[in-house]
């Protein structure tokens, strides 16, 4: 049965979905079998992966979801592409949002449809990853509930204190109302760079204020140039920079993560 795996932080800009690309295609080079999905309206992860329209998309994440809630059968498979570098990905696109609103009203288990789409398709991944918006609204709930572990991408040059104890809080209420089995995987330190006197004041900050309670990863991934063009070349880090510094260190995150899954 496969784990699954979500990737969230209240605050946008920190690496989500580099980190869900690049740890989905280093677990598939890894031999894993992997599925991305794309839970976040602004669907960066769906554009990262080379989908030039999504809004021309016909299967989404969306049609997922809301099959779920009209609760009409759908094969779950339906609207999973391919990406050559290995990975399974359900994309999303603007409609998702829609699905957030229509979430709102429903009165009992909107927090679980994305499980119930997930546990369909967990027998056949070794690897669930879900990127989720900078949001702690009714997707990133679902998100939460769904998985096994929480990845915490927290960028080194700007805490954002008060967003990191929301989503600690709201991981802990997760946890008591609908998965106690959520665990906190770690804090991933994301775009370091190493010449910067505030980069190491704020990772000793980290490690003083949460290093006691929660995993932070040994492997740091570091700040590039190369690692903020990858996105519009609809490759991972890995086929776009292969020798480079941040897919070195994508890999060595996917070892950790082996080790904890
Ligand atoms: P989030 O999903 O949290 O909003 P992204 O993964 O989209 O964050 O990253 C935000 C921006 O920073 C993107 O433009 C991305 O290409 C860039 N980026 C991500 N990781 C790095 C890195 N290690 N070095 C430099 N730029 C990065
Ligand atoms: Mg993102």
């Amino acid at each position: 049965m496969g784990k699954t795996i979500c990737v969230s932080n209240r605050k946008g800009g920190v690496g989500k979905t580099m980190t869900a690309v690049s740890l989905g295609v280093g677990l598939a080079k890894s031999g894993a079998s992997v599925l991305l999905l794309d839970a976040d309206p602004q669907h960066s992860l769906t554009i990262s992966l080379g989908v030039r329209e999504p809004d021309k998309l016909p299967v989404t994440l969306t049609t997922a979801m809301d099959a779920i809630l009209r609760e009409t059968p759908i094969d779950p498979t339906s609207g999973i592409l391919h990406h050559s570098e290995g990975i399974d990905f359900l994309p999303a696109n603007n409609s998702l949002s829609g699905t957030e609103l229509a979430l709102a009203s429903v009165m009992v288990g909107r927090e679980t449809i994305l499980r119930q789409y997930i546990d369909t398709l967990k027998p056949m991944y070794d690897f669930v990853i879900v990127d989720t918006s900078p949001s702690l609204g009714l997707l990133t709930i679902n998100a939460l509930t769904a998985s096994d572990c929480v990845l915490i991408p927290v960028i080194a040059g700007y805490l954002d204190a008060k967003g990191l104890e929301l989503l600690l809080k709201t991981i802990s209420q997760v946890q008591r109302h609908f998965n106690p089995n959520l665990a906190i995987g770690g804090i991933l330190l994301t775009m370091v760079d190493k010449r910067m006197n505030y980069t190491r004041e704020i990772i000793s900050l980290i490690e003083s204020a949460y290093g006691s309670d929660i995993h932070i990863f040994r492997e740091r991934i570091p700040r590039s140039v190369r690692a903020a063009e990858t996105s519009a070349e609809g490759k991972s880090i890995f086929a776009y920079d292969p020798t480079g510094k941040v897919a070195a260190a994508y890999a060595t995150l996917t070892e950790e993560v082996l080790k904890i899954a």
